[in-house]
């Protein structure tokens, strides 16, 4: 953060955009001006460096094959390591959190070395893809109210020793294992399964993204009520019998 200026990185939106992920970047643009912030917005695509000196970077879910291209060059690149061991915050969802990881399966079927930011392997499912509603609870030190997303995704997630769920399941797979586990996140780093966008669903997670890129307990209120009403829809409409 400098002179009130928040710099928003949008990863490589021509590979990895999917069920509207875009919507996340603007869902953060438009908390933090609620704020008082500017925002600086730097759309990346997969041709251009990663710049080192952002706050927040987000990513989004993709096909098998775009996910392969988008890992071979973020790898290359560097700069999204570089600026998540500079305590940049990283949000990814779907396959930008399979990415993440120390590897996943790839579109040829092979490991695919992942950025390894997140203490995360996904492998493939064996079974039916995971599709649906998703509710879960966000794992309690994070203090935010139930999560809302879809997800889509052959690919399952195990977690290692030092990432922590994001939240459990109480509806939906998440993460796939069968150990009701949803997403990771250690320190600044967060991935998903969910979209919705997950922050048009969840406006509290693009708020602790917020105060984490500028290190402070709360933030004031947005006069902001519009995602109740989205919120308490999808919610309803994923424990009302079909
Ligand atoms: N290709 C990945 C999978 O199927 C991610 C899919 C996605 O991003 N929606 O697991």
């Amino acid at each position: 953060m400098s002179d009130n200026s928040l710099r928003v990185v949008w990863v490589y939106p021509d590979l990895l955009s999917t069920y509207g992920d875009q919507g996340n970047v603007l869902v953060v643009e438009r908390r933090a001006r609620q704020r008082g912030l500017q925002v600086e917005r730097y759309d990346v695509r997969s041709d251009q460096p990663v710049p080192t000196s952002g706050d927040i970077y987000l990513i989004g879910g993709g096909e098998d094959r775009p996910q392969r291209l988008a890992a071979e060059r973020l790898r290359r690149d560097g700069g999204l390591n570089r600026a998540a061991g500079n305590g940049a915050i990283v949000f990814s969802v779907c396959a930008g959190y399979q990415i993440l990881g120390h590897e996943f399966i790839n579109d040829l079927g092979e490991r695919e070395p992942g950025l390894g930011l997140l203490d995360v392997v996904s492998t493939r499912g064996e079974g039916a893809r995971c599709v649906g509603d998703v509710l879960g609870d966000i794992d309690g030190p994070l203090g935010l109210p139930q999560l809302t997303g879809f997800e889509n995704h052959q690919g399952i997630t195990h977690l290692g020793p030092s990432a922590r769920p994001l939240a459990r399941v109480r509806l939906g797979q998440g993460n796939g294992t069968g150990d009701g586990t949803e997403g990771a996140y250690n320190d600044a780093v967060f991935g998903t399964y969910m979209h919705g966008p997950v922050l048009a669903r969840n406006p509290q997670i693009a708020d602790l993204l917020l105060k984490l890129a500028l290190d402070v307990n709360a933030l004031p209120p947005a006069d902001d009520r519009w995602y109740e009403a989205l919120r308490d829809e999808r919610i309803a409409a994923a424990t009302q019998p079909a």
